[in-house]
């Protein structure tokens, strides 16, 4: 047994493990047909999902470390006593990455769209690594003022 998505109303359809050629769809009563090649599904892998729900942690934290460092920038070279926000900057959008993460790893589930939560789970390898490398950037623009 199968189980296999209607190219028209995508409900799961299950279907004998042998089973190729013309089918109708008991939810939609639409025709579909099926080739019995499982894996040819990957072909419809939703990378866009991949890469957004991959992308979208990764990049709240690389904003993170610039804006810090800009934001340091901008208090160091402030003429006026200022509050440096960028300890405000790191802490806000490493949230938002973090909620950002989490949200897309329950919906990927929760919507069995594979690629979805696939992509999170690959930037947990990723974030830490920009984490590291955000906060190398941020010292050196911000010339070691944190030591
Ligand atoms: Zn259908």
């Amino acid at each position: 047994m199968v189980e296999i998505l209607c190219p028209h109303c995508e409900e799961e359809i299950g279907l004998d493990d042998d089973a190729v050629g013309e089918f109708s769809c008991p939810y939609c009563n639409e025709n579909f047909t099926w080739d019995g090649v499982i894996d040819g599904k990957s072909a419809d892998y939703d990378w866009k999902g991949f890469w957004f729900s991959f992308g979208t942690p990764n990049l709240f934290i690389i904003l993170a470390w610039i804006l810090a460092a800009y934001l340091d920038g901008v208090h160091e070279r402030a003429e006026v006593a200022t509050t440096n926000y960028s300890d405000d900057a790191l802490g806000w959008l490493h949230l938002m990455s973090f909620l950002s993460w989490i949200t897309f790893l329950i919906y990927g589930i929760k919507e069995r769209n594979k690629a979805i939560w696939q992509g999170a789970l690959t930037a947990i390898a990723t974030v830490p690594v920009l984490m590291v490398l955000g906060f190398l950037y941020y010292v050196e623009a911000t010339d070691w003022s944190m030591f």
